[in-house]
């Protein structure tokens, strides 16, 4: 009898929008963790915004939900998150278009470990994954006579911040780096994207 049971395959539970793949019981969470066909949710950072929908209509929804958040055209920008000392955790957020896409900035600030600050900086696609395998991103911080890069592939908003963060899959930084290269607590962060090879 069991043997028969463990044969038996299971539809994903994204079929409806487009998946096709059947599964045995025990790999299906797994898979529709990261199935492309899950529908997309709010990639701003923290769980306030319970949004969601499909990957085209995620902009439209940060335009009308979060006008707050500025967006920059261009390859080559400065983010500049202002307040740094700010207590707790902050996060601050933009757009930059390049490339005929959309990626959003995050600079969060959260302790990760008790009584440690620390600053996690990420560029995300509002794209799939295999998307934004096309790209890749720098984060330059500049200061006297100091300076410190991070240079990844964007993750998707799919996989979203929270994941990033959790496996430092970032720029990480702690406050006293951020003072190194604060100007009047506000720290700019130049972040250049390019294309990769396709
Ligand atoms: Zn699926
Ligand atoms: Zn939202």
């Amino acid at each position: 009898m069991e043997k028969v049971a463990s044969a038996v395959l299971f539809p994903c539970k994204y079929a409806t929008t487009g998946c096709s793949l059947t599964l045995h019981h025990t790999e299906k969470p797994e898979h529709e963790d990261v199935c492309e066909y899950r529908p997309y949710s709010c990639p701003c950072p923290g769980a306030s915004c319970k949004w969601q929908g499909s990957l085209e209509a995620v902009m439209s929804h940060l335009m009308h939900a979060h006008k707050s958040i500025t967006t920059l055209q261009g390859e080559d920008i400065v983010f500049l998150a202002t307040d740094i000392n700010l207590p707790g955790a902050v996060d601050w957020v933009m757009m930059q278009s390049c490339f005929g896409h959309h990626f959003m900035l995050v600079l969060e600030k959260q302790e990760k470990y008790e009584g440690h600050q620390q600053f996690f900086a990420i560029v995300l696609l509002i794209g799939t994954r295999k998307q934004a395998e096309n790209f890749a991103y720098r984060l330059e911080l500049n200061g006297n006579r100091r300076r410190l890069t991070w240079e990844a592939t964007p993750r998707s908003i799919h996989d979203g911040v929270a994941a990033a963060i959790m496996n430092s899959d970032c720029l990480v930084f702690d406050t006293a780096i951020a003072h190194l290269f604060a100007d009047n607590g506000n720290l700019g962060i130049n972040v250049t994207i390019s294309t990769c090879c396709p």
